[in-house]
């Protein structure tokens, strides 16, 4: 005969796709990335203001140049500081995921201007061949040089360090681009001392060579802007972790279609999960709350993560009994929970038994919290279910928090209490009895 109590949760269960989206510390992330852009259009700017004036007077062609690569550094700032601050734009009923990509393309647009910024270099670099850079007022083109590089590096480490921090991919870029200026500074260093020794060359080889850093530098961040465009996974090391949360989390028997992918600096996640047919739309809820929650605590650039619940049917059930006694299956059973003496463990496969095993209660004597440590050890043998005649209210909730669900059993025997279980005779128990274990 079915159960109809059963029955009706299965019903509940198998209509029941619950889907939750919390928000996380992305929003933050990029309000601090745009800080830092803004920070960094300021000292760019006052860059190209000095290498222009002092080129000038200087009459240095690679001081000059260097300022108009440095003025295309200012178009990457301004391209990184309006996708930022485009990303955070909140969503809409057109774009209602948010404008997180617009953060990746702001970096396919700066990887354009980088790799444009290696085209120059590398045809002046080809030019200068057989000659060098004549310069008047060598000192002041040195010192401006060699501000820019000193600055730009220590900034570029730290637009790399909040970058990575804040998982906004424009920012590193333009860090990584920032920090070769020590090399295109040293450049200009020995433009300055080729042409005042007049030795060719020089600086054609070291152009060359900077230009290659930049290609790699513009390569790699085209190829992931595109790739986030193109919803790539993040870092497996991310996946594990998340992996790692649905297998410690008990009340879930399976998991499958776990999948992740970057939107500019957020991810978004979603998987499938197991949860047994019998369980209750508010249990439910407190284990897709509880994956939710580890999930986005664990890794902070997860915006949304999507659980879908199907019902689980295993074959497969192991029970617990607390017990006076060991030896076989008709052994009496303990009127009070923690404090019985044995604790029987029962397999049970397609409505049969299959195997049972006894474990010494050793917490029956204890002077407190007993009925905290008995439930621990029940959960650690990962129990599905626990006949009793009676609960205190500490075991109930600790029980009820590792999703092992307690059924009542007033009979004398285990073997009777674990045949009117496997028949579907036993209620379950909703509520702690009203007297605490002692
Ligand atoms: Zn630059």
């Amino acid at each position: 005969m079915d159960n109809p109590v059963t029955n009706r949760y299965a019903l509940s269960v198998e209509a029941l796709w619950l889907e939750n989206m919390v928000h996380s510390n992305v929003k933050e992330n990029l309000k601090r990335g745009e800080k830092v852009a803004n920070q960094a259009l300021w000292l760019e700017s006052s860059i190209v203001v000095a290498k222009t004036v002092i080129g000038v007077l200087s009459g240095s062609t690679v001081l000059i140049s260097d300022a108009i690569h440095s003025g295309s550094d200012i178009m990457s700032i301004f391209t990184s500081w309006l996708g930022l601050k485009i990303s955070q734009k909140k969503p809409n009923e057109r774009f209602s995921y948010g404008f997180y990509k617009a953060e990746s393309l702001g970096t396919l647009l700066i990887s354009a201007i980088i790799l444009f910024a290696f085209y120059d270099m590398f045809r002046r670099g080809i030019e200068l061949f057989g000659s060098y850079s004549e310069i008047r007022i060598p000192v002041f083109a040195l010192a401006v040089s060699f501000l820019d590089a000193l600055t730009l590096f220590f900034f570029g480490n730290y637009e790399i360090k909040v970058g990575k921090a804040t998982n906004t991919q424009s920012l590193v870029a333009m860090g990584k681009e920032n920090r070769t200026h020590i090399f295109s500074s040293g450049i200009v260093f020995i433009g300055i001392l080729a042409s005042y020794f007049k030795y060719p060359n020089v600086e054609a080889i070291f152009t060359l060579v900077i230009s290659f850093l930049i290609l790699k530098i513009g390569w790699e961040a085209l190829r992931d802007s595109i790739f986030t465009l193109m919803d790539i996974s993040p870092d497996t090391e991310i996946s594990e972790r998340v992996v790692s949360i649905l297998e410690a989390i008990p009340g879930i028997e399976e998991y499958s279609d776990l999948r992740l992918r970057e939107s500019g600096p957020s991810i978004f996640g979603e998987v499938r999960i197991g949860i047994r047919k019998s369980r209750d739309a508010k249990s439910i809820y407190r284990i897709t709350n509880l994956i939710e929650e580890k999930v986005k605590k664990s890794v902070s650039q997860i915006e949304y993560f999507t659980v879908k619940v199907e019902p689980f049917e295993s074959v497969y059930k192991h029970i617990a009994v607390p017990v006076e006694r060991k030896g076989d299956l008709d052994v009496e059973i303990s009127k009070k929970f923690a404090r019985a003496s044995y604790f029987l463990f029962v397999n049970i496969k397609n409505d049969s038994i299959v195997g049972y095993y006894f474990i010494d209660n050793p917490y029956k004597g204890d002077t407190s919290k007993v009925g905290l440590s008995a439930s621990k050890l029940i959960a650690k043998q990962e129990v599905d279910d626990l006949i009793v005649s009676e609960i205190g209210e500490i075991s109930f909730y600790t029980l009820r928090d590792n999703f092992i669900d307690l059924y009542k059993f007033n009979g004398d025997t285990a073997n009777e209490a674990v045949r009117n279980y496997i028949k579907g005779n036993l209620s379950e128990i909703t509520y702690p009895d009203e007297r605490e274990q002692k």
